[in-house]
């Protein structure tokens, strides 16, 4: 597929950031070349159309999920809704707590963004140890949301991200 080679072309590297050893995959270096927005939302677009045709709504991630999240969305003509990292959210929400590789994290959604039996597509840009996502598959379900699939740019397969999840689980870009 053409447009996901130009994609991968386009993602920057930045090693040792945000601290020694890790290799960061931005996904900003990508988006700053228009073509390269429109190949992606078009490889996004056109995967959710064949795999998930029946999705109801599109959950982002804080923060650059939620530059897929809205796209997608608008695109499909459906909703999208916010995890937010605690505290940022107003008014009644739900939370879970994850595990980061220090300590641990709060991740949170408005309790009536999402109805009972709605099926739910979650999406970020990238896939690491899995703790995110799997936080966020869980406040979903936590809300009675069907999560039909996780989806995210780019995938690092050896943090076994994956495993640690029991949905559907796809990724563009492995590195
Ligand atoms: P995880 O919870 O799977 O360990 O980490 C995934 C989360 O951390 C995602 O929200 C993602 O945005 C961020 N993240 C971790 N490593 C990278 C990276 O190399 N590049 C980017 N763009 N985000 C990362």
């Amino acid at each position: 597929e053409q447009r996901l080679a130009v994609v991968k072309e386009h993602i920057g590297e930045f090693p040792d950031f945000p601290k020694k050893g890790i290799v960061f995959k931005d996904i900003f270096t990508a988006l700053t070349n228009g073509h390269v927005c429109t190949c992606l939302k078009e490889l996004i677009v056109n995967h959710v159309r064949s795999k998930c045709p029946d999705v109801e709504v599109i959950v982002g991630l804080e923060s650059r999920g939620f530059l897929f999240s809205f796209t997608i969305a608008a695109e499909l003509g459906i909703g999208c809704v916010p995890v937010r990292k605690k505290g940022k959210l107003p008014g009644e929400c739900v939370s879970v707590e994850y595990v980061l590789e220090y300590g641990k994290d709060v991740f949170e959604m408005q309790k009536d963004s999402i109805k009972k039996g709605q099926k739910v597509l979650i999406i970020d840009d990238l896939l690491a140890t899995g703790g995110s996502m799997e936080a966020a598959v869980r406040l979903v379900r936590k809300l009675g949301g069907e999560v039909q699939e996780a989806l995210v740019l780019i995938e690092l397969p050896f943090l076994n991200g994956r495993k640690r999840l029991d949905c559907n689980v796809h990724s563009f870009i492995q590195y």
